[in-house]
């Protein structure tokens, strides 16, 4: 769960965003955005829109879109995936590093001081600048290791690690 002060604080801070940016406020928008904060899913599109749709019968997927790459744009989220396909959104902003599940695609924020201050290969330099790195540990979560043990036992497999480079 994210407590509820840190949703607080990226309602504010997206509050200030929005107005430093001359970016009308509307009901849909806080909408959208308070779904985003409040999980820690790192919803795509689709999941925003489904939630956001109990509350506001009228919104549009296409506003859903509309207002998340606006938000990204606010530099209020970030996101994680490839471009195309689903893009997952994520409003933790501080420095955090992932699990994901390869079965179920569940996400996870973790934090760690010795990941944050990983020591990057000089060869990466010759790539590019570097703006931040993370970690994404993949592995098969309980609920899909649950799910296939009782279907058949099978030897789950070991997580993979991978940082990669944030632009
Ligand atoms: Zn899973
Ligand atoms: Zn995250």
């Amino acid at each position: 769960m994210i407590d509820h002060s840190e949703i607080q604080g990226r309602l504010e801070k997206f509050q200030a965003a929005a107005k430093a940016a001359g970016v009308k406020l509307t009901h849909q928008r806080l909408e959208i955005f308070r779904e985003v904060a409040a999980s820690q899913e790192h919803p795509d599109a689709e999941a925003v829109f489904r939630t956001v749709k109990t509350r506001l019968p009228t919104v549009s997927l296409d506003t859903v879109y509309r207002t998340l790459w606006l938000l990204h744009d606010l530099g209020l989220v970030a996101t994680l995936g490839p471009r195309r396909g689903s893009v997952r959104f994520d409003a933790n902003l501080d420095p955090h590093h992932h699990y994901v599940c390869v079965r179920c695609g569940l996400a996870r924020d973790f934090t760690s001081a010795e990941l944050d201050a990983l020591d990057i290969p000089a060869a990466v330099n010759s790539f590019g600048s570097i703006v931040a790195a993370h970690v994404e540990v993949r592995g098969v979560c309980r609920d899909c290791a649950a799910r296939s043990a009782a279907a058949e036992p099978a030897a789950a497999s070991p997580p993979e690690q991978e940082a990669r480079r944030e632009t």
